[in-house]
């Protein structure tokens, strides 16, 4: 039997981590030995993202290396300063697509909750980056707006929740919102986008697990890793374990210059997701939002890359190549047309 516990809920080890993260750019630097990088530090920035990384995610990253991939992903640097043209503040139209306080609804059958504007680490590509999570945020009025608006459209059979990092609320907070959404028989299917389980994997507890166990919906859990590198041992168990709960998970990842934009770290990192049974779902090509024009991989360059893909993976380590349009009812491949190269020795 489970009693409730009358005293303040204690801090979780993966709380304690997470409010330990190296939120000082300069402190990153000397951590990894660079301080020779501090002249490429951009305190505009940095003030208007501030860093965030958690030390689990710095101990895989290669000290002394200016081009880490992982450092890269994390560190605001000058860069950012540069307006380029056609990246906006809100590149993918979300201000637009906002069903209810909090809910994002853009494609048919599914919604996504803003289910919290916080997340472990601050991506430098995110194109979230500007958003007013302040005022979105579906926690901050108790679920109410949001829920009223799920319930009433019996056409939804797929709730997402993300952010933000839905996982960066407590277990308990989590509960609470799913405990209401078993309540509405149209919504067959959980699925979580999170990064967590990759920057800081200790978020996997086993009140996490005992949590998801419970869900009457079926769940997928998105995790969020861009290079290989973002695996290690103790990843690799928390996926093990997410998988262990009964969820299904999917990898998406962002095309990113300088991090991941060579087949073969693109294919390191299938691989490396298909050990700890995650399947590559997305491949993102970079949402056009300010402060991350340096990231843009060419459209052309993207889909060689991803025909490379093709052609060295079995066909379901392959991701989709997609890019987010403003308005399109759904993530929209990109292929070229007729790009399809048959030498003669193989016809
Ligand atoms: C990306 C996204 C989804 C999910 O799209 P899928 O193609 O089903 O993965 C749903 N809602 C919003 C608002 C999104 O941005
Ligand atoms: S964890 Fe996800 S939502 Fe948070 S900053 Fe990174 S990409 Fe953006």
């Amino acid at each position: 039997m489970i009693t409730a516990n009358p005293l303040p809920a204690q801090p979780r080890r993966w709380q304690t981590l997470w409010r330990q993260a190296v939120r000082d750019p300069r402190e990153l630097l000397s951590l990894l030995g660079l301080e020779s990088l501090a002249g490429r530090i951009s305190a505009a920035a940095a003030a208007q993202f501030p860093l965030r990384v958690p030390h689990g995610f710095i101990a895989r990253m290669r000290p002394g290396d200016p081009d880490d991939p992982l450092l890269r992903q994390v560190l605001p640097v000058i860069d950012e300063e540069r307006i380029a043209p056609g990246y906006d503040l809100d590149a993918v139209g979300d201000l637009a697509a906002r069903g209810a306080s909090g809910v994002l609804h853009k494609y048919d059958g599914r919604a996504l909750l803003i289910a919290t504007g916080s997340c472990a680490v601050h991506c430098r590509y995110c194109f979230r980056r500007h958003f007013p999570y302040g005022e979105e945020t579906a926690a901050a009025n108790g679920w109410r707006q949001a829920l009223d608006y799920l319930a009433a459209d019996t056409s939804l059979s797929e709730v997402l929740l993300s952010g933000g990092d839905p996982l960066s609320l407590a277990t308990r907070k989590l509960a609470e919102l799913t405990d209401a959404l078993a309540g509405l028989p149209h919504v067959r299917r959980l699925r979580i986008h999170t990064r967590l389980p990759i920057v800081l994997p200790e978020r996997v507890d086993e009140e996490l697990l005992d949590w998801l166990t419970r869900l009457p919906q079926q769940v997928v859990v998105v995790v969020h890793a861009n290079h290989p590198h973002e695996i290690d041992g103790s990843v690799r168990q928390a996926l093990l374990a997410l998988q262990g709960s009964g969820a299904t998970l999917l990898n998406q990842a962002v095309l990113l210059r300088g991090v991941n934009d060579d087949a073969g770290t693109l294919a390191a990192l299938c691989e490396r997701l298909f050990e700890t049974r995650t399947l590559p779902y997305y491949l993102h090509q970079l949402d056009r939002v300010a402060g991350a024009a340096h990231f843009e991989v060419p459209e052309a360059q993207a889909i060689a890359l991803h025909e490379a893909l093709m052609r060295r993976l079995p066909g379901y380590l392959v991701p989709r190549l997609v890019r987010e349009r403003a308005g399109a009812p759904y993530k929209v491949p990109l292929t070229a047309p007729g790009s399809v190269a048959i030498s003669p020795a193989s016809v």
